[in-house]
């Protein structure tokens, strides 16, 4: 069946074969299919949706298209987290070296921040001369030596969702849960997994904003892992306001080692929750312990004991950073900052918080990417003072805006103060941090 014919079955609602689905893939990898004609068989996908076994046919040529890593020799079990990312999402950082501490093998494959969202390759790059473009030999040595590795993914791995997701952010069809899912597990079953632990994100500044369109992505996420033999599991959190208590590079790293040093403060505690939480769901699908209360017994152990925080010193120092970081947090920050307190206008309770925005503004500022070529002011971010259910006074500080000038500080800073939504009543919104767990 030629192109024109595939997506014309497509486009009338039919079910598409596994071999014509691969004969797909393969043509976008060749470049036999032009991208019109991609994009065509993408909005038809988009429209007219993909059952069970046409996601996972997709899912599997993805994976195919390119190279899978190899962790046979690896005499541990072998796990991931994945999030479908969000404001002041830093929880790769400390929940690594926490399961590297228990004895768990980390490839972690991560992404760069766009738009309102963070990445953890950002993230990283914020440690002065942390390497994030390791060679697949390179990360499996890392791994070896210290239990976890944290780099970008190489042109190697799933080239075929490449080529598809840009694609597909050029033509509105990201929003597909098929197509989000064959794209995140092609990308995720590459890395020779035992377990993955998603977390799944849900509120104003997740890309699912729907608590009930969130559970539907974890729920295919769940059953695509589980199908593919690798133990997968998804915790629904919330992203109704940034995760803990800062959000911008730097500041996010701080937060992380201030945290494995175990000086995490109330702002933080969010943070260190959802990392104990999603790090014993890793460990019990392991099958290093059996309860996720015995998981978390273990995970607060290494914590307490600075086993994790050596972990993380022993992977900065092989990938060519600066671990002073781990002794002196405070070196990660900038002297020369002008650090701006955001002040309440009305007195009341903080009822929303529009999360994007306060994404949008720090990278706005430079701290993340409008387009995915702009560089990034590693140091600039926000810092949260103030989250759902507080009581506010007027002329009391929301947040701390850390910024180099003036300029920034006019450009934003209304709008950051009109990200809080505040009432005269304290309403009872669901403020619960973790809001389902989908398993097998
Ligand atoms: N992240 C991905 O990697 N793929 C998608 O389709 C959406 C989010």
């Amino acid at each position: 069946m030629n192109q024109k014919e595939l997506i014309r079955k497509k486009r009338d609602g039919e079910i598409l074969t596994p071999e014509e689905i691969n004969a797909f893939v393969r043509g976008v990898t060749s470049g036999a299919w032009a991208d019109y004609q991609t994009s065509a068989l993408i909005m038809a996908m988009f429209i007219n949706g993909l059952n069970s076994d046409e996601q996972n046919a997709l899912t599997k040529a993805m994976l195919d298209s390119g190279e899978r890593l190899d962790f046979s020799d690896v005499d541990a079990p072998v796990a991931d987290k994945h999030s479908t990312g969000g404001v002041g999402d830093k929880t790769s950082l400390i929940i690594a070296p926490l399961v590297a501490a228990c004895g768990v093998a980390v490839p972690m494959v991560s992404g760069r921040g766009l738009g309102h969202t963070g990445g953890t390759l950002d993230k990283l790059e914020a440690i002065a001369g942390y390497n994030v473009n390791l060679s697949t030999e390179e990360f499996k040595r890392t791994i070896k030596i210290c239990g976890f590795a944290m780099s970008g993914q190489t042109a190697e791995i799933a080239p075929a969702d490449k080529k598809i997701y840009a694609l597909r952010d050029a033509t509105a069809t990201v929003e597909s849960i098929p197509l989000i899912v064959a794209s995140i597990m092609s990308k995720k079953l590459a890395e020779d997994l035992d377990a993955l632990v998603l977390d799944v994100k849900t509120g104003s500044g997740a890309f699912m904003q729907r608590f009930d369109d969130a559970k539907k992505l974890a729920e295919a996420l769940v059953k695509t892992g589980n199908a593919f033999g690798v133990r997968t599991e998804a915790v629904i959190s919330d992203m109704n306001q940034p995760l803990g208590k800062y959000v911008g590079n730097a500041l996010e790293v701080y937060e992380c080692v201030k945290i494995l040093r175990g000086e995490a403060d109330a702002q933080m505690q969010p943070t260190l929750e959802l990392s104990i939480e999603l790090a014993a769901r890793i460990l019990v699908l392991c099958g290093i312990k059996e309860t996720i209360s015995g998981a978390k017994i273990q995970i607060q152990n290494s914590l307490d004991s600075g086993a994790a925080l050596e972990k993380l010193r022993h992977n900065i120092e092989l990938q060519g950073g600066d671990s002073k970081i781990c002794d002196q947090p405070d070196s990660l920050l900038e002297r020369n900052l002008i650090c701006a307190e955001i002040k309440s206008e009305v007195s009341g309770f903080i009822s929303e918080i529009e999360t994007s925005a306060i994404g949008e503004c720090v990278s706005g500022i430079g701290g993340g990417r409008i387009k995915i070529t702009d560089t990034v002011d590693f140091a600039v971010g926000y810092q949260c003072e103030k989250t759902i259910g507080d009581e506010i006074q007027t002329g009391e500080t929301l947040g701390v805006l850390h910024c180099r000038n003036q300029n920034q500080l006019d450009s934003i800073g209304e709008k950051l103060a009109g990200a809080y939504k505040i009432s005269h009543e304290h309403n009872q919104n669901d403020s619960r941090l973790i809001k389902e767990i989908i398993g097998s």
